[in-house]
């Protein structure tokens, strides 16, 4: 981790008569077309759909003034100082080329947030940030109500409930936020300086986005880059240690592990049941600070008692009481979908994690649960099951199959585990969660918990994991009925 002069890039800019391009309608595109135009820009929106959703967008910000041009994402408009991209836009995309060589800079949503942050003379909150392949909207979460726990006005922004751009350039003030960024949104945001971030793990996801598993971890990695305060990393996940060493932060930051094992300095970890810092104390090397117990987190299933070490680490670092991490991991109440209880029928659980859409998710699902009839399948997204198989296979009572890609799973569990009893369902009509449920029961013994971790993504079948996970649910409370 080196420090040095970390170019301020965060002056104030101004927009007014500026040629803004905005590139893509939909969440991000349309309000920062809106906040673009309120500052004195002359906005076009370029986007590359011309549905009737885009066109009622359209007609919205027409009637404001700003121009769009539907059915035409790839061509540079004439007199563009500035691009404002949609995160989700690839890189490669021909638009960017020609703003390359046009020498027109390109900035993303949280760019965008970052540079207004401080307009009107108002104080800039802070920024606590989170990214990570899996658990970024959980810590987030879990951040922000230790935070409230504090007593701090904050919120949970980013890829989650209030934009960043909202919360910037709202009318609410807050002493500080706890930020969820996706790798696109890193990808297109070369200035945010968080006064902490944390990378919560690394696994290939997205990689056709960002072109390398390489270039997928140093957008990752940009999360650190000019932190102030801590560079919080995961101490069983080697691949966010090297991030921090490779960023160039401020004089004094610290890089601190978050570990389910007993902590070193400069680590939280567990000890004996309990969430314990070693980092933001005190005399760290003969000290510990307990901040709450195990059971106080929720669900305790050991990644999300991950999740939680890595939230206490990034409020502890802004000074937060250990007291305050407790009460808020109290309060915290997870979003649906993520391994959440559903019922307990004739002493089998029944546990909902359709929101685990990749492997790696569903390999920290698995490892939570001793002996589990496995519901899985999906559209794969490339993915390849060996690994999680292999690992998971002892603690399977049995699996059940669904959707598109299901033969990756059941070819994986043949060569891996193939003690494992599998239940192959050939359809995907809506009907086949009752079905893959009436057949989990069929499998589990008292004691088992059955697992919706499908591994996939759900558009094969649903509109989204939200609609399965609710299938799931529906139909275990038509077992117990
Ligand atoms: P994200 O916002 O990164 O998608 P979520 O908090 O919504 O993450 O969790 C998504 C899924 O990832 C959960 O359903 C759970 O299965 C899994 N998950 C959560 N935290 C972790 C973690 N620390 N490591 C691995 N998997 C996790």
């Amino acid at each position: 981790m080196g420090s040095g002069q970390v170019t301020d890039s965060s002056a104030p800019f101004d927009f007014r008569g500026k040629h803004v391009t905005v590139a893509g309608l939909g969440v991000s595109g349309v309000p920062a077309a809106k906040v673009l135009h309120g500052l004195g820009a002359r906005v076009t929106v370029v986007n590359d759909g011309d549905d009737e959703r885009a066109r009622t967008q359209a007609a919205e910000l027409e009637t404001l003034g700003v121009t769009v041009r539907l059915g035409d994402g790839a061509t540079l408009p004439e007199g563009t100082e500035l691009i404002v991209t949609a995160p989700g836009w690839k890189p490669d995309k021909p638009l960017f080329t020609a703003a390359h060589e046009a020498g027109v800079p390109v900035w993303g949503d949280v760019e965008l947030a970052w540079r207004l942050r401080d307009r009107d003379g108002r104080k800039a909150a802070p920024w606590l940030a989170v990214t990570g392949t899996n658990g970024k909207t959980t810590t987030v979460q879990m951040l922000a109500s230790i935070l409230r726990a504090a007593g701090l006005r904050t919120a949970a922004v980013g890829n989650i409930g209030v934009s960043l751009l909202d919360a910037v350039t709202g009318d609410e003030e807050y002493d500080v936020l706890a930020v969820e960024l996706s790798s696109y949104q890193l990808h297109w945001a070369p200035s945010p300086r968080a006064h902490s971030a944390a990378v919560l793990n690394l696994a290939p996801d997205h990689l056709d986005w960002h072109g390398s598993m390489e270039a997928y971890a140093a957008d990752k990695g940009r999360i650190y880059e000019g932190n102030r305060v801590a560079c919080v990393y995961n101490v069983a996940d080697k691949a966010t240690e090297d991030l921090v060493r490779a960023a160039d932060v401020e004089e004094g930051c610290r890089a601190v592990g978050f570990t389910l094992g007993s902590p070193a300095p400069s680590q939280l970890g567990v000890v004996e049941g309990l969430l314990v810092d070693r980092a933001f104390v005190e005399d760290r090397h003969r000290n510990a600070q307990e901040l709450a117990e195990v059971s106080d987190v929720n669900p305790p299933a050991p990644h999300n008692i991950a999740n939680a070490l890595a939230a206490a680490a990034l409020a502890r670092s802004f000074g937060v009481s250990a007291a305050a991490v407790r009460d808020g991991l109290r309060a915290f109440t997870p979003d649906a979908h993520r391994i959440a209880h559903v019922a307990d029928v004739d002493g089998v659980a029944y546990v909902d994690d359709s929101k685990a859409t990749n492997t790696h998710a569903t390999e920290a699902s698995l490892a939570a649960y001793e002996s589990i009839v496995w519901i899985a399948g999906g559209l794969a997204k490339g993915a390849t099951f060996d690994e999680l198989v292999a690992g998971a296979g002892k603690r399977l009572r049995g699996a059940v199959l669904i959707g598109a890609d299901r033969a990756l799973i059941r070819e994986a569990l043949a060569r891996h585990a193939p003690e494992v009893p599998v239940v192959d369902l050939d359809r995907t009509d809506t009907g086949a969660m009752l079905q893959a449920v009436q057949e989990a029961q069929r499998l589990a013994r008292p004691g088992d918990t059955v697992l919706l971790a499908p591994a996939c993504a759900s558009m094969d079948m649903f509109t989204n994991y939200n609609k399965r996970g609710d299938a799931f649910a529906q139909a275990v409370r038509e077992l117990g009925a």
